[in-house]
Parts: C-alpha cells; structure tokens; sequence
C-alpha cells in the first residue's frame, strides 16, 4: 500500500534539499517523479524546486483550486507502466481538500506522496496544510535544525532587518526585508 509522508521541520533544516536528494534516488531506481511547488513562492525562479545548496529540479505550480488528484491520474494516463511517486515542496501551503486529494493520490492510485513542510507561521499558528497532513499522513518524519542556544529549534520568528521579532502581519509573506530565523520555543517566546 501506498503512503503519504509529512516531513516537518523549522525553516532552514534543508527540506528541498532533502525533496530534491530523494528525487535523484527515485529517478535512479527508473521511477517517474511529479514535484509540485506552490505557485505563490516567488523567491526563486516558478516552476521549479531549488535548495540553498543549489539543486534544482523541474516543478508543477499549484494554487488554492488546483486538483492534485486529477492531475497525477492524467500523468499517470500518460505515463503508462511507469512507477511513479507525488513530491509536494512547502506542503504548509496546501489547502484541507488538497490533503484529501494527495491522500486518494496514495489509497485509490497506488502512488507515494511525500509532502514536505513547516508546521506552523511565524506568529506560531499552524499552517492549513500542516494541520491536516499531521493528523492525515502515514507517517511522520522531523527534519531537524537548531536554535542558536543549541536547542531543536521547532518554531519560525520573523524578524526585521533590525533584528526586532515581528508579532502580526500576514501568514503568506515571501520576499521583503523581513528574515527568519528557527528558534526553540522559549527563545520564540522570550527572544533576546
Ligand atoms: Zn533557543
């Protein structure tokens, strides 16, 4: 049986990386893959996946109304015989039907979706897509990182040029001057 994998993690833990590592090893193996980016992230290049390290690897855009279940049935029309397997970059964007669609991508397909993401935004609200997925997926997998003190930083902050941790503002804000760090949770909550 197919399943459906969440790895989560704070920013910066190396998540397309690890998406376009695990792309290379299933195109190695002769599988066909469909990587799926949100269409809102605009810091690089659309239609494609890239990693700090610079990787990179063809992507299908998707929005809010994109239907992921019909789109990996028709590639799976087209591509006859072949195995295949569903790899979604920042997953947090996906919308609770999209979840359902990439759950039947796994039950009614027979096709492995692995969907990778943050749990939750900056003011520390879990994201639509990671909610459903940690309650949805087959199983879970952190992808760590740390927080300057040493910790396992589990949270995002948003901060201003100046360094000062910004407490409201919208949960969708890619580009601008703000940057992100990913903390502990005590120094999410008393930052110094
Ligand atoms: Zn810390």
């Amino acid at each position: 049986m197919a399943k459906l994998y969440f790895y989560y993690s704070a920013m910066n833990a190396g998540k397309s990386t690890v998406l376009l590592q695990t792309d290379y090893n299933y195109r190695e193996r002769g599988m066909a893959t469909l990587i799926y980016t949100p269409s809102i992230d605009d810091r690089y290049e659309r239609n494609q996946v890239t990693s700090r390290i610079g990787l990179k690897a063809a992507a299908r855009p998707f929005d809010d109304g994109f239907d992921f279940f019909q789109d990996v049935q028709r590639e799976v029309g087209a591509n006859a015989g072949m195995k295949m397997c569903v790899l979604v970059d920042e997953a947090h964007f996906l919308k609770k039907q999209q979840v359902e669609q990439l759950c039947r991508v796994a039950d009614q397909l027979g096709i492995p979706v692995l969907c990778y993401g943050l749990r939750s935004d900056f003011l520390g609200e879990p994201f639509e897509g990671s909610q459903y997925l940690l309650v949805w997926a087959d199983k879970l997998v952190e992808l760590k990182t740390v927080c300057h003190c040493g910790k396992k930083a589990t949270m995002n902050m948003r901060i201003t040029a100046d360094g000062q941790k910004v407490t409201e503002g919208s949960q969708i804000e890619i580009g601008g001057n703000d940057l992100y760090i990913s903390t502990c949770r005590r120094h999410f909550t008393e930052p110094v």
